[in-house]
């Protein structure tokens, strides 16, 4: 037979991480910039934390800019934000602020054909290094194909100013690659899922990097944001070679999605992965207790009832999670689990009651 197997990897061209890096944004992009303007967009807060300074630096390098600010990420405010760039002669876009600014970013220069670079304000998810962007629609939070970042530059001597909560949150989102790994191993051998042993090395190392170190994420201290900063281009890595989000999103990425859509109170996605991965792992039969231990080390609370969400909510979550994304399979299989099933789960874990 021939081979005709044929697959695309795309990845950062240059990822500088560390303490006050933002200065060598003018020089990176000037390898690319021929003619045309940057567009910055950013949220009105990140702009004073880091806009500003790169705009500086961009202008006394004789870049002319064009700075959006875009509140929530709405389709119908990225659309605004878009029509504001248009005739800009905008060739090529930066987004700086938290994930969200970061997200909106890279679907305005996907849809603008122009390269991003991703300069992220905190470590909340790992977004910041992957061609995946989440919009809110109706209701729902959606996840679509938007660029990969052309470079990613994030200062530690910024993102440590984020309230500690960020931080452990993208520690959460790293985590749960662990049950993400075992839902496609699972795929594979189901379904035959086409399965990369490279990628899921990858994104295991950087989950067990940070279990392993937990006790080193902690608040105020500028070496956990590299600690997890580097395990978030770690994932982000692992979903360039597999081409996909499966080597960080399984089953306890589709019960945030679930929360996201039945009332995720006030948790963040990061915080809602390391619920969901306890609850994962529990129905893999695997050592949940260590993930619990690791949440309970870097203090990111897996009760729902910590952020607002009912234990109804979160049974409902879970027994509906698969639905979500049904291409995708998961421990959480294609039917609903049942009420009594679900409650066990999350009530033998802690997650509720
Ligand atoms: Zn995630």
């Amino acid at each position: 037979m021939d081979f005709l197997k044929v697959k695309t990897m795309q990845f950062p061209r240059d990822v500088i991480a560390g303490h006050g890096v933002l200065h060598v944004i003018p020089e990176l992009i000037s390898r690319d910039l021929k003619r045309g303007r940057v567009a910055i967009v950013s949220g009105k807060n990140t702009f004073e934390l880091a806009g500003r300074e790169v705009v500086k630096y961009l202008t006394d390098a004789d870049f002319e800019t064009e700075v959006v600010k875009i509140g929530e990420v709405t389709e119908e405010n990225v659309t605004a934000c878009e029509e504001q760039l248009k005739n800009k002669k905008i060739s090529i876009v930066i987004g700086i602020g938290g994930g969200s600014k970061i997200d909106a970013a890279k679907i305005i220069a996907y849809r603008m054909k122009v390269p991003m670079v991703s300069v992220p304000t905190t470590a909340s998810h790992d977004g910041i290094a992957s061609p995946r962007a989440s919009i809110r629609g109706p209701g729902v939070v959606l996840s679509q194909t938007a660029s990969m970042p052309l470079a990613i530059v994030a200062d530690t001597s910024i993102m440590i100013k984020a309230p500690y909560r960020y931080l452990a949150s993208g520690a959460g989102d790293v985590i749960s690659n662990i049950t993400a790994i075992l839902d496609w191993k699972l795929a594979n051998r189901l379904n035959g899922e086409e399965f990369s042993s490279s990628a899921a090395a990858l994104a295991e190392y950087a989950s067990r990097e940070l279990i392993e170190k937990a006790y080193l994420v902690a608040a105020g201290v500028e070496e956990s944001v590299w600690l997890v900063t580097k395990q978030i281009l770690a994932s982000g890595t692992a979903m360039a070679i597999a081409s996909s989000s499966r080597p960080a999103s399984g089953s306890e990425h589709l019960f945030a999605h679930a929360l996201e859509l039945y009332g995720a109170g006030n948790a963040m996605h990061g915080e809602q992965c390391a619920i969901g991965s306890v609850a994962s792992m529990y129905l893999h039969g695997g050592d949940w207790q260590q993930l619990a231990n690791t949440y309970s080390k870097i203090k990111l609370s897996i009760h729902v009832s910590d952020y607002g969400i009912s234990d109804q909510v979160a049974i409902k979550s879970l027994m509906k999670a698969h639905s979500i994304r049904p291409e995708r399979l998961t421990i959480l299989g294609n039917t609903d689990l049942s009420y009594s099933a679900a409650e066990k789960a999350l009530e033998l874990t802690g997650i509720i009651g």
